[in-house]
């Protein structure tokens, strides 16, 4: 089977879960890298170190920035002239939008947020979670080539092997695009949770240290707001040390503790990450459907009783106040100083 996979990027960036889509692609045969950009020679080199056999490079000026048009335009000429069995996709939003363009000019159809794909005689077929989870479906496309867009981090990132190469092809650019990018400014501080392989979550909990005296002059609201963010500091500090992202339950997000791109669950991102700690967080079922694929789940609560232990591998019962910043302080002498 001769498999593309598209090596998805912010200005040179790549998505690690495009490594992941060619982890997969080279379970099924020949794969073949697409590497689209201006000045990607980093990511040519990458792509065949992460396992491409040939990698179709796409560089021009006119690729610099990612726009719909001329993206699609590109990647549908080559699907036609390479005739590939099956097109991979990490899932992001340009790609999501890339991949039904692409779709529509190859007369195929898309499988979304697969989280397994496996050969069933002459087909594929593609698992995804649906309705928060609860369900798994089976899809098979009947149309030629196959897209797929995978749940980051639901396969395993292949090993780079330093060094190693392959064959260098250069594509043909279709450059015809009706807009274009005029610059960009941050929002706000944004975290990538889908990434990140450890998530250190704070819930309504960590605004709770009464012990904590705000500075003078605080109305309640202010009062709880800064202990909730005395608290998400220790959150903070537990998940730098274990090289991970801080997520958030809603009630965080709602009280003013934290931004909403924090914020884990059915309103918030959906995560798998290796390792989820739960601080102050009661396991609402709108923020189990969150976390719930993680593969190990530790939860911090005073109250025994509350539905996070249903879900988590490690429960601990007490004051996160006093357990996250020993957690802290042993994962640092544990892991010595090189993640923080
Ligand atoms: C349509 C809809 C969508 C929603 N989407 C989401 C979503 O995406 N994500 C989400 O998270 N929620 C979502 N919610 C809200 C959800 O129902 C819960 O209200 C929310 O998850 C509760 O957050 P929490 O666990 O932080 O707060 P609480 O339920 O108030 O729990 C706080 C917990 O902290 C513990 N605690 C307190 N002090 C300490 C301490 N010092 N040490 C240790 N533990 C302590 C308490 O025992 C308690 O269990 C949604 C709700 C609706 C209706």
């Amino acid at each position: 089977m001769k498999t593309f996979v598209y090596i998805d990027h912010f200005k040179g960036a790549v998505q690690p879960a495009s490594w992941e889509a060619l982890g997969l692609a080279k379970t099924f045969g020949a794969a073949v890298a697409l590497v689209f950009g201006s000045g990607v020679d980093a990511i040519v080199k990458a792509a065949f170190e992460f396992g491409a056999d040939e990698v179709l490079l796409a560089d021009d000026p006119a690729l610099l920035d990612y726009r719909a048009e001329p993206f699609a335009s590109t990647l549908s000429a080559l699907a036609s002239s390479s005739t590939p069995d099956l097109i991979l996709f990490p899932t992001t939003a340009r790609t999501r939008e890339l991949a039904a363009m692409s779709a529509v000019d190859l007369g195929t159809g898309v499988l979304t947020d697969v989280t397994a794909l496996e050969a069933n005689g002459d087909q594929l077929v593609a698992t995804r979670p649906i309705y928060e989870g609860k369900l798994l479906e089976k899809t098979v496309c009947s149309g030629k080539p196959i897209i797929a867009i995978l749940r980051a981090r639901a396969f395993p990132k292949p090993t780079a092997q330093a060094g190693k190469s392959g064959t260098l092809t250069k594509a043909e650019v279709k450059a015809e695009a009706l807009t274009r990018v005029d610059g960009y400014t941050v929002a706000e501080n944004v975290v990538n949770l889908s990434d990140s392989p450890v998530i250190v979550s704070g819930g309504r909990g960590v605004s709770n240290n009464p012990s904590l005296t705000p500075p003078a002059g605080m109305d309640e609201k202010q009062a709880e707001i800064w202990r909730a963010q005395q608290g998400f500091a220790l959150i903070g500090e537990l998940a730098s040390v274990l090289g991970g992202a801080v997520g958030a339950s809603r009630a965080a997000v709602d009280g003013g503790y934290i931004p909403y791109s924090n914020q884990v669950g059915q309103t918030g991102k959906v995560v798998s990450p290796d390792l989820y700690i739960a601080a102050g967080i009661s396991g609402a079922i709108q923020h189990l459907v969150g976390m719930r694929n993680a593969k190990l789940i530790v939860a911090i609560n005073k109250d025994a009783d509350a539905p996070i232990f249903t879900q988590a591998r490690y429960g601990v019962v007490g004051d996160l106040f006093a357990i996250v910043p020993a957690l802290t302080e042993a994962f640092k002498k544990k892991l010595g100083s090189s993640n923080w």
